[in-house]
C-alpha cells in the first residue's frame, strides 16, 4: 500500500497500525503497550518486521515515529540476513552444510540439509536438540567420571547468549547449538560447566581445574569466541 493511503487510513481508523511501506518494502509492526513508558523504543529484529514499545500513543504518532526512522529501518533491514535461505549456511559438528527447501522434515544429504523454510526455525531447533540429547550426555557421564564429580541432572536449553550453565544445586544445563560446534569446543564446554561444581566462578583455581582436563582450554576458548556471533545466532 503506498505511504499516503496508508498514513490517510490509519488516520479514519482506531484500529492498531499494523503495516507500513517504506521505500517500496512492506514492513508488518509489532507495537506493545507498556504503562508510563516515556520513550518510544523501536527495534527490527527480522526482516519485514518493526518492534515497537512506547506508552498508549495515537496511530498517528506512531507512524509518524517510524517515518522518522525510515532511513535506518531500511538500512538495518537490508543488513538482516535471513537464516534458511537457499544457499545459506547450516552447521553441524564444525560442518558446512548449503541449505535447500523443500516440502519435507529436515534431512542432511552429503553436504546439503534441506529443511522446509515455513517451519525452518522449528526444524532446525529439534535437530540440534535431538543430536544434542543423542551426543552430550555420554560425554558429560565421561568428563564427570573422570573429574570425580557428581550433578544432579542435565537439562537442554536452547539459547541465544550462552552455551551452557551450572547452578548451586547441580543442575547443569547445555545448549543444544553447541552441536554447531566441534567436538573439542563441545568438551571445554563440558569441562567447563563441570568444574563450576567445584567453583561457582571464574576465579584462577577453577581456570586450573579446567586446564588438568582441557590443557588447550584458552586456544579453544578463543576459537569458540570467533565462532559465536556467527553460530550462536543463526
Ligand atoms: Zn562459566
Amino acid at each position: 500500500m503506498p505511504i499516503l493511503l496508508s498514513m490517510l487510513k490509519s488516520l479514519f481508523s482506531s484500529k492498531t497500525l499494523e503495516h507500513i511501506e517504506l521505500e517500496g518494502i512492506a514492513f508488518s509492526i509489532k507495537h506493545t503497550v507498556r504503562k508510563n513508558m516515556k520513550r518510544m523504543i523501536l527495534r527490527l529484529k527480522k526482516k519485514h518486521q518493526i518492534e515497537l514499545s512506547s506508552s498508549k500513543v495515537s496511530n498517528k504518532k506512531l507512524e509518524d515515529f517510524i517515518l522518522s526512522q525510515k532511513e535506518w529501518i531500511v538500512q538495518q533491514h537490508h543488513g538482516l540476513k535471513e537464516p534458511f535461505l537457499e544457499g545459506a549456511s547450516f552447521y553441524y559438528l564444525c560442518c558446512t552444510y548449503t541449505i535447500r527447501h523443500h516440502a519435507l522434515p529436515l534431512k542432511i544429504r552429503g553436504d546439503t540439509v534441506y529443511l522446509n523454510l515455513s517451519k525452518a526455525k522449528a526444524q532446525s531447533d529439534n535437530f540440534y536438540k535431538k543430536m544434542a540429547q543423542e551426543f552430550l550426555p555420554s560425554r558429560v557421564e565421561f568428563w564427570k567420571d573422570k573429574m570425580g564429580l557428581e550433578f544432579k541432572c542435565l537439562r537442554f536449553h536452547c539459547a541465544k547468549r550462552r552455551w551452557g550453565s551450572c547452578n548451586s544445586n547441580g543442575v547443569i544445563t547445555l545448549n543444544p547449538y553447541m552441536m554447531k560446534l566441534s567436538e573439542e569446543m563441545i568438551d571445554y564446554i563440558v569441562v567447563h560447566e563441570l568444574a563450576h561444581l567445584q567453583h561457582m566462578n571464574h576465579s584462577k583455581v577453577f581456570y586450573s581445574l579446567v586446564q588438568i582436563y582441557i590443557p588447550a582450554y584458552k586456544r579453544i576458548q578463543k576459537e569458540i569466541t570467533a565462532l559465536n556471533a556467527r553460530m550462536i545466532t543463526e
